[in-house]
């Protein structure tokens, strides 16, 4: 087994004794993937305090093997996962509580691995066992965030080269996605937003025919899926020269953004970044207009641990990887929104993306 996998499965163990359970049963297919290696999209683990099998079907038999290396047990078979997992329970003979993703299994799930696994289990919901511990991104993530969050600026470098009066929203975005295989990306980690002129004010206004026309705020927010990690960014440009009110919202918005990511570090409340952002706004007059929180986790999902909300207690930790990324919108005039990936140090943090963050007027 692999250094990094074999301290996931340690930790995850040591919440197991912690919480007097003697298995979990994971299927959220990026959890499956953070304690096997495997990519594969019918694949569930099973961690007991001394065993690790990955349950997958005949389809992968050669993938599983070859991604999962040595260390633990793949089970191949035709059953359903959850029944497979129930009755390899129930043919050791053992008792206890076993776990499960309760926000991940579906009821018929639940039932088929119960009647499987005999009475002697009692199946138990939790919910972020696996999730706390991707939280902190070990060396070999970071490497790979890294990785993908260059890989998006440079896709919006190219982007905004790209945005001109006429190019059309879906054509853009095509040209965005294609950039983005081209340069050894898996694929966007999330339907790349392309928001132009009354749509800005849309926060996640997904790319229409619609073309770009002069004196139009465009919002682009994309972000790539690098060897299984992912990055988000967005930038705001403006086509033509932009009036007063347009850079007035525009310079608010860097600020919010430049602050929130200044009070990012290690120890702080996840609402005191929103809070940074949120009071520029406030002074200006524009936090009516901020519709969303300031930020979210990033790692092998797109939105992951921690939520930088208003009411977000939880402290930040050294190692996790959030996004910055305050906007304004104005319903039928447009929206501006600035989003960097940031990582969260002992003492303050890094800007992982590096796209310009002026106002460029095209
Ligand atoms: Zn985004
Ligand atoms: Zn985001």
């Amino acid at each position: 087994m692999v250094r990094d996998v074999a301290s996931r499965i340690h930790a995850l163990r040591a919440h197991l004794r912690a919480t007097g359970g003697r298995a979990l049963v994971v299927i959220h297919p990026p959890n499956v993937f953070y304690l096997t290696r495997f990519t594969g999209d019918n694949g569930a683990a099973l961690v007991t305090l001394n065993r690790l099998v990955l349950f997958t079907d005949p389809r992968f038999t050669t993938q599983s093997r070859q991604e999962c290396g040595r260390g633990f047990s793949i089970v191949i078979t035709r059953k359903s996962l959850p029944q497979a997992i129930g009755e390899t329970l129930a043919a050791r003979g053992a008792s206890g509580r076993v776990f499960f993703e309760e926000d991940r299994f579906t009821v018929a799930q639940l039932h088929q691995a119960r009647r499987a696994s005999s009475t002697r289990w009692t199946w138990k919901g939790v919910r972020g066992a696996v999730e706390a511990i991707r939280e902190v991104k070990d060396a070999s993530e970071l490497t790979r965030m890294r990785d993908a969050a260059r890989l998006g600026s440079a896709v919006m470098d190219h982007a905004i080269r790209t945005v001109r009066a006429g190019i059309s929203e879906q054509d853009l975005a095509a040209e965005i996605e294609y950039q983005m295989r081209k340069r050894g990306a898996e694929g966007p980690s999330f339907e790349t937003i392309v928001a132009s002129g009354a749509r800005a004010a849309l926060p996640h206004g997904r790319a229409t025919s619609k073309r770009i026309r002069e004196k139009e705020l465009v919002v682009l927010d994309l972000g790539v899926i690098l060897r299984g990690y992912c990055s988000d960014l967005t930038r705001t440009v403006h086509v033509g020269r932009a009036s007063r009110e347009v850079r007035r919202w525009y310079a608010a918005v860097l600020e919010a953004q430049r602050e929130a990511r200044r009070a990012v570090q290690a120890g702080i409340e996840a609402a005191a970044v929103d809070e940074a952002a949120r009071s520029i706004l406030r002074r200006e007059g524009l936090e009516p207009y901020f519709i969303h929180s300031t930020g979210h986790g990033l790692g092998l999902e797109v939105h992951e641990r921690p939520s930088l909300g208003r009411n977000q207690k939880a402290l930040l930790k050294a190692g996790s990887i959030v996004t910055i990324e305050p906007g304004v919108y104005f319903p039928g005039r447009g929206g501006i929104r600035i989003e960097d990936d940031v990582l969260v140090n002992e003492a303050g943090s890094e800007t992982l993306t590096s796209t310009p963050r002026e106002l460029i007027e095209i």
